[in-house]
């Protein structure tokens, strides 16, 4: 009902403005003595024009109004609606048909272009929105006629890739040169590889712009296929997403640090236990060395004792030595490597470091180690850390518990494919009702404890390509288990 009431008033209007321009017409032709013919063209001309703007009901009222007008003033007898003379019927008649026609047909004409320059309007604002759109979204489209390789882009995509979409044209060049030179290849393999497979495509690149900036973006492309199976068209998207790169980029160096850090909090924690450690070589070191003086004191040294003796010391100060380079090794905090890791090897050196803080508690260290089985690839130092983080809360766990304190760390070959570690305690055991929160970041159940022991670990493992999981021990404790697979290939 609301949307009539200005229909009424405009189709009230043009009847309004209609007469009064038909009674101006009908005093000028008539003061000027025109005919019954001159004055229907004039009014035919008139009626015309103001149905380009009126609706046909408007300009149908107003050529009845006309014929009225015609018939009174202008035709015989005059000052009369009769027509008598045959010619002015015809005129008449003639009249009305064609004001009606041609009315007829020019609002139908106006209507059509009416609706074509609404739907050109709506189909240029949608682009405007897409456009605007991409732009908010750093991203940009593009297609591909596989037959004649011509290119089309948004204008988005060029902003994108630093070029002015009035100036330059996306070409299958520019889409080449703009990517950067070391991924050149790569994504060449990708796009050939999706084209032979007729598959979508996608995959991360970086692209380089004029003024030299790099920028890392996501590329994604789809199909087209005809009727006959035949590939017609690529059509895609590119989205900048180097933001998101370098959050992931300043994730990833957070917990680098983290990861330190809490190498470091643990051996913060061990400095006691390690220089008792190192105590033990060079007090051995010292036994050996008195021992080496008096087998060479007197008027008859005893060389081959004496020998032995400096052996011995040999064999000390190299210990010594051994566990200061560990230490400082585990200190270090440097890019992961790869290389072959004795996992049996890792655990030793782990228990050697761990024994005494274990003594301390009265915890027994018990070792079932699989010996010959291949070696792993990955960083040593890495690894290390996650034994010593699954011994260290082994031993957390048992500290304050009664009856025995065991401490199990086994390793065996599963599968031929895979290296398995366990590290099995008699200690609290996980926390009730939140076991599968323990290898959540920041999740801890000690007072001075920093929830990043076992998340670390987690992700240095699944890094490697393993898993790492835990499970309850009956009758108390619990079992933290790594797999970490067998690589058959050797290292580059
Ligand atoms: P933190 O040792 O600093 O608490 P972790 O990520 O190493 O951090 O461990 C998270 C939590 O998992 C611990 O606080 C503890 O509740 C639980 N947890 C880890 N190892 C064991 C274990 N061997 N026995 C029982 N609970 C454990």
């Amino acid at each position: 009902m609301s949307n009539d009431i200005p229909l009424l008033r405009r189709f009230a209007a043009q009847c309004l403005l209609g007469g009064i321009i038909l009674a101006l017409l009908t005093f000028v032709c008539f003061r000027l003595g025109f005919k019954l013919g001159t004055t229907g063209f004039v009014y035919l001309t008139a009626i015309v024009l103001l149905s380009l703007r009126g609706s046909f009901v408007s300009s149908a009222i107003l050529s009845l109004a006309a014929i009225a007008c015609l018939s009174y003033f202008f035709a015989t007898p005059i000052f009369s609606f009769k027509v008598n003379l045959s010619q002015n019927i015809v005129l008449v008649t003639a009249f009305l048909s064609t004001t009606l026609i041609v009315t007829r047909l020019v609002t139908r004409v106006r209507r059509q272009a009416e609706a074509a320059f609404q739907s050109n309007d709506a189909l240029r604002r949608s682009e405007a929105y897409l456009h605007e759109a991409q732009r908010l979204g750093r991203m940009g489209s593009w297609a591909q006629n596989l037959s004649s390789g011509a290119m089309s882009a948004s204008p988005a995509l060029l902003h994108l890739f630093g070029r002015d979409p009035d100036k330059e044209k996306p070409t299958e060049k520019l889409f080449r040169e703009i990517i950067h030179p070391e991924d050149r290849l790569f994504v060449e393999q990708a796009v050939t590889q999706g084209r032979n497979s007729k598959a979508d495509f996608g995959f991360d690149h970086r692209i380089v712009l004029p003024h030299g900036t790099i920028k890392h973006v996501h590329s994604v492309a789809h199909p087209v296929i005809d009727g006959s199976g035949d590939l017609v068209e690529y059509i895609g998207t590119i989205m900048d997403v180097t933001e998101r790169k370098q959050a992931e980029e300043t994730l990833r160096q957070a917990q680098a640090d983290l990861a330190h850090a809490s190498r470091v909090t643990i051996m913060g924690e061990l400095t006691a236990s390690l220089a008792h450690e190192v105590n033990q070589p060079i007090a051995a070191a010292v036994i050996n060395a008195g021992a080496c003086l008096g087998w060479l004191a007197g008027d008859t040294p005893n060389l081959e004792e004496a020998r032995d003796a400096a052996n011995r010391i040999v064999n000390d100060g190299t210990r010594a030595a051994e566990i200061v380079t560990r230490i400082r090794l585990f200190f270090k905090k440097g890019t992961p490597t790869r290389e072959l890791v004795d996992i049996d090897e890792v655990i030793r050196q782990t228990i050697v470091l761990l024994r005494s803080e274990a003594t301390r508690y009265s915890i027994s260290i018990r070792t079932w180690l699989a010996a010959g089985f291949p070696q792993v690839v990955g960083d040593h130092v890495q690894l290390q850390q996650v034994i010593m983080n699954l011994i260290m809360n082994g031993i957390d766990a048992m500290k304050d518990v009664d009856g025995a304190r065991e401490l199990s760390v086994r390793s065996r070959l599963a599968d031929g494919e895979q290296v398995m570690v366990s590290v099995s305690d008699t200690g609290v055991g996980l926390p009730p009702q939140q076991a599968d929160q323990v290898f959540n970041a920041f999740f801890t159940t000690k007072t001075h404890g920093t929830g990043m022991g076992l998340s670390i670990s987690r992700s240095i493992v699944e890094a490697h390509g393993g898993r790492l999981w835990a499970a309850p021990n009956a009758p108390r404790g619990a079992t933290f288990q790594f797999a970490l697979p067998i690589e058959d290939e050797p290292i580059a």
